[in-house]
């Protein structure tokens, strides 16, 4: 068995194994409840990280009884962005003209207690072959998908011959331009990103990697060196983010975050509202927050430390990109703009109508003032 085996075999799944909780047997009672409910999984290697109660790693992973408390809340519901409704075949989801996300499995190297897939993730039970071959060959009868983002659960907990099986039947059609990766491995479970799985990864490329970071403490030694063999055999890192309350939604703490990611070499590509899933209601900030935060990154520091911060719109429409105004106004004549200090600025129109008086010719209409 290799290390990240044994370490993922030796996870936290039952109440009595996890750190940090109170010691009453009503309280157990209760988590005993959150967990047939929702599976717990902290593997050992990121037990040993978590360093006391409320910690933001603890925070990610450990139940708590507010997981119980928003199930009768309306607005959240058990697939909030409609992936059921957008699946042709099994595990597979069609809903931007070009792109799929494929399932490839249901397991996690740690169960996150806000995830949007909480219905699925971590329970018993596979994604069969049968159903991964209805998958590819959708992808393959498909010749207008050119992008395909193999998710789950988490496509890294396969094992290494069946990866490579699954990744050298997608290199295999022809269309399908790029391979991405979705995982929470790196920075969870490092000790998976051995040399046989990097020689197993550089033969698919173009392949690019979307990892999920939501704190600076994820990026421990051994996180920094998996990721530094990955970016080694040449696959472009990504990083996402989620926004979540008394974890990560202040902007030094952000700031940190993808400062801190970019020195390894991972570019920051998405920060996301969180998503109206049963479940983790008490993980949600306002919309506002995270506008706020990005007004505080934008200008303050490196440009491709900054993602888009995004709102998966519920019931499936997609991501939409958030951005704090930035138009003062904008009509014919000129744009008015704000920079990062709040100067304002402005900037004159392509169309040069200067003999005009600004002042009388602009009409309501011709104004266009961008929301929030
Ligand atoms: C996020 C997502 C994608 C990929 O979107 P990009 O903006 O291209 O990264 C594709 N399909 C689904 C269903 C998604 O949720």
């Amino acid at each position: 068995m290799e290390l990240w085996q044994k370490q993922l075999s030796q996870s936290a799944v039952k109440v009595k194994d996890l750190p940090f909780i109170s010691d009453s047997e009503e309280y157990r009672q209760v988590l005993e409840k959150v967990g047939e409910n929702y599976p717990i999984r902290i593997n050992s290697y990121f037990l040993s990280q978590i360093k006391g109660p409320n910690d933001p790693l603890w925070k990610q992973v450990v139940p708590t009884a507010e997981e119980l408390n928003d199930l009768e809340h309306e607005d959240l519901i058990s697939d909030p962005l409609n992936e059921e409704g957008d699946m042709p075949v099994p595990e597979l989801v069609h809903r931007y003209p070009d792109r799929v996300l494929l399932m490839i499995n249901n397991q996690c190297p740690i169960v996150c207690r806000f995830c949007t897939r909480k219905r699925k993730i971590g329970f018993p039970g596979i994604v069969t072959r049968e159903t991964l071959r209805q998958g590819i060959e959708y992808i393959r009868n498909h010749p207008e998908i050119r992008d395909v983002i193999m998710s789950g659960g988490d496509p890294l907990l396969v094992p290494d011959k069946e990866l490579d099986r699954i990744l050298g039947e997608l290199r295999s059609i022809p269309h399908l331009e790029i391979i991405r990766i979705g995982t929470r491995v790196p920075g969870t479970l490092p000790s998976r990103v051995t040399e046989n799985l990097c020689s197993i990864l550089k033969k698919y490329h173009p392949l690019y990697f979307n990892m999920h970071f939501n704190h600076p403490a994820e990026l421990t030694p051994e996180v920094e060196k998996a990721c530094a063999m990955l970016a080694d055999i040449g696959i472009p890192l990504g990083s996402q983010t989620v926004l979540l309350k008394g974890i990560n939604d202040n902007s030094s703490t952000m700031k940190e975050l993808l400062q801190k990611l970019l020195k390894n070499r991972i570019k920051p590509y998405y920060i996301y509202q969180a998503d109206l899933t049963e479940g983790t209601d008490h993980f949600r900030t306002s919309v506002q927050k995270g506008l706020d935060i990005l007004k505080d990154l934008m200008g303050h520091t490196s440009g491709m430390a900054v993602p888009y911060f995004v709102i998966d719109a519920p019931g499936g429409g997609g991501k939409v990109r958030l951005l704090p105004n930035s138009v003062v106004e904008h009509n014919k004549h000129e744009v008015v703009i704000t920079n990062y200090e709040g100067k304002v600025f402005r900037y004159a129109q392509a169309n040069g109508n200067k003999a005009v008086d600004r002042k009388t010719t602009v009409s309501a209409e011709t104004t266009c003032q961008l929301p929030v």
